[in-house]
């Protein structure tokens, strides 16, 4: 019944009440004057009468009375409960405003995926719930967050929009249990889900799926959508925010060419290395690469290719090194690589298997494609943060002096402990 429907019951059930009251009203108005007029006119005929007329108005409002009360009672059912929904809507109103005051706040994911919880178990009483999440290159959508979920069938920790019924619709869609239903293939097939898309400026930023179980799941299920809906509504909002954030954040961090930390970044990540490094003994290493001949590369086979080059090797270095290295854009086509605990042997080492990478880069391009390395080391070559890139980039002056593509370390200070201990062994 829709609330048109149920206005215009309610306004004739109103009606009949109101009828009944005044038929009663009325009668017993009627059977007072008999009783007043019994007391004006003393006569047996005129008694006769009015006790007629007193039976008869009886009859009349006991007869109001039968119709009258069962539908004001249930009026006053239908009013109590009414009232129950509109504080049951305003509370509901009230969470959704709170959780979009909360969503504000959030800084990434993690709070954003605490607020939707705490909101959604509150509102979403006893349905189980999942958050999923575009990654970053927008393929996959990644677990973000789950509650309440049968724990016989966890939500999948991925899933492709392709196989996705709501994201490929840009619609909400109910996963119904039974056969000939029209399932999203990575959803556990007993379970009854309804996935709601979440989008906001026009893109998807992920997915609400909400799971009903137990008797009457369905209809719990149909009861709840509009709800689930805001809910997603809201939180689409904060997760576009949350990636627009993480976008700029990259922006700043990263050069748009290479994706590899520009060189802002790797000033700050060198010197908070080489404080970490002086802190526990160890030692640095940076590897400074340069392009060999990469102007005459662009002036042969065009600009285009050299950006495709750029980053062919910005990948290669990439591929090679520890999560615990840092490759950056140093400026044009040079780049930079800090290695965190590592002697300057083995950051020789390391900077000819990039060499040789980069050198493999050759055939697919039909260029010829080199880069000339210069290492420098804390403390092996170098003192100070400080010294650290003159000596390396000294080194891959050497580099190219001796005839490119080919690596070249700064030399051994003479003033390190172990380099008095060789000298006096001499
Ligand atoms: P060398 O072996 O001595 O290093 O020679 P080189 O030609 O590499 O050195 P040079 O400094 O003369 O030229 C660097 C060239 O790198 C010039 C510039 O056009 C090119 N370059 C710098 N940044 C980019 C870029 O983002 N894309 C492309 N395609 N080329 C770039
Ligand atoms: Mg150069
Ligand atoms: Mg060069």
């Amino acid at each position: 019944m829709n609330a048109e429907q149920l206005n215009v019951g309610r306004t004739s059930s109103d009606s009949r009440v109101l009828y009944a009251a005044i038929t009663l009203m009325v009668t017993s108005i009627l059977v007072l004057a008999c009783e007043i007029a019994g007391h004006i006119w003393p006569r047996d005929d005129v008694a006769d009468l009015l006790s007629w007329m007193r039976i008869g108005a009886g009859l009349v409002g006991l007869f109001a009375l039968a119709a009258g009360a069962p539908l004001a009672l249930r009026e006053m059912g239908d009013r109590r409960r009414y009232a129950a929904e509109a504080t049951a809507t305003r509370r509901q109103v009230e969470t959704l405003f709170q959780m979009t005051d909360m969503l504000q706040s959030a800084l990434g994911y993690d709070d954003a995926n605490a607020v939707l919880r705490a909101t959604a178990t509150e509102l979403l009483v006893s349905f189980g719930g999942a958050l999923y999440v575009f990654n970053n290159s927008r393929d996959r959508l990644d677990l973000s967050a789950s509650w309440d979920w049968p724990e016989n069938s966890l939500p999948p920790e991925t899933i492709s929009p392709a196989h996705c019924w709501a994201l490929k619709r840009g619609k909400p869609h109910v996963n119904h249990v039974g056969a000939g239903a029209l399932r999203c293939e990575h959803l556990a097939p007993a379970l009854l889900i309804l996935e709601i898309p979440m989008m906001a400026r026009g893109e998807v930023y992920g997915l609400l799926c909400i799971q009903s179980g137990g008797a009457n799941a369905q209809a719990r299920l149909a009861d709840i959508a509009s709800l689930a809906a805001a809910v997603a509504d809201a939180m689409s909002l904060a997760l576009s925010n949350i990636a627009l954030r993480e976008k700029l954040r990259t922006q700043a961090l990263r050069d748009p060419l290479t994706g590899l930390y520009n060189r802002r970044y790797m000033e700050d990540i060198l010197e908070r290395s080489a404080n970490l490094a002086e802190r526990s003994g160890g030692a640095l290493s940076v590897v400074m690469i340069d392009l060999d001949h990469f102007k005459l590369l662009n002036d042969e086979h065009g600009h285009a290719l050299g950006d495709a080059v750029l980053r062919e090797v910005a990948s290669a270095i990439v591929g090679a090194i520890r999560p615990c290295d840092v490759a950056c854009r140093y400026g044009g086509e040079e780049l930079l690589v800090i290695l965190p605990d590592c002697s300057l042997d083995d950051a020789v080492l390391k900077a000819d298997v990039l060499r040789a990478r980069i050198e493999s880069l050759s055939e697919n391009h039909g260029c010829r494609v080199t880069a000339s390395f210069g290492v420098a080391t804390i403390p092996d070559s170098s003192s100070t943060v400080g010294d650290i890139l003159p000596a390396a980039d000294a080194a891959l002056y050497r580099a190219k002096q001796d005839g490119r593509n080919r690596v070249a370390a700064a030399a051994h200070r003479k003033d390190t402990p172990i380099a008095q201990l060789a000298t006096a062994a001499e």
